[in-house]
């Protein structure tokens, strides 16, 4: 198993390809995925799934256009859903571009099977109400988005933001993987488990 890490759109936000035996999946394709689709053309991959933490804008400008290239659905949790119908998740604000549009598929958290990789998927809202980590245990990854990052946390301000939730979040379900899990959030540089729960400024001394 191999993860690559692409810089994508505007905000250069982080889009990770985790393959497997032939086949690949694909977290936040946040910009234009021409890269993304030269690494799976030149690796022979077939990428079976596009995985969306959330469902902001500067983590799916790509979903459109990676999902028409390789055919492979997008998932989302249904919480996400209402961000769909402002700036958040269309985009267009700020001087930054519209989100092309794109069909989703919306899961449950629970056990699942991406590319023949077991994964967990927990519903770990905070950033955002419907916020997904993948957990890949074979991996020892979790895809977070932007629920916590290196010494930092996803931000709690926008709509369907909220700081106790996100805390609880990382809490119930990323301070519980084993320390040494790598978490591969969607802006800055990777982290661990364990790491994030013994230096974390906004999770010491309480
Ligand atoms: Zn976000």
């Amino acid at each position: 198993m191999t993860i690559t890490t692409f810089g994508l759109g505007p905000l250069q936000t982080n889009c990770y390809l985790l393959e497997n035996d032939g086949k690949a999946v694909v977290v936040d394709p946040g910009g234009d995925p021409s890269e993304v689709l030269a690494h799976l053309k030149a690796h022979d991959l077939e990428l079976t799934h596009i995985l969306n933490t959330h469902i902001h804008f500067d983590h799916t400008y790509g979903n459109k256009a990676l999902s028409e290239a390789t055919g492979a659905p997008i998932l989302c949790h249904q919480d996400d859903l209402v961000l769909l119908e402002n700036w958040l998740g269309r985009g267009g604000d700020m001087g930054l571009p519209p989100v092309d549009e794109y069909q989703v598929q919306t899961i449950e958290p629970g056990s699942a099977n991406f590319a023949g990789m077991e994964c967990t998927v927990f519903l770990t809202p905070g950033h955002s109400p419907g916020s997904l980590t993948y957990y890949f245990p074979e991996a020892g990854a979790a895809f977070v988005g932007d629920l916590i990052f290196y010494r930092s946390i996803g931000r709690t301000d926008f709509p369907g933001g909220d700081l106790e939730v996100l805390t609880r979040s990382v809490r119930e379900h990323i301070f519980t993987l084993p320390p040494e899990t790598r978490l591969l959030s969607g802006h800055g540089p990777e982290t661990t488990a364990g790491d994030e729960m013994n230096h974390n400024p906004y999770f010491q001394g309480y």
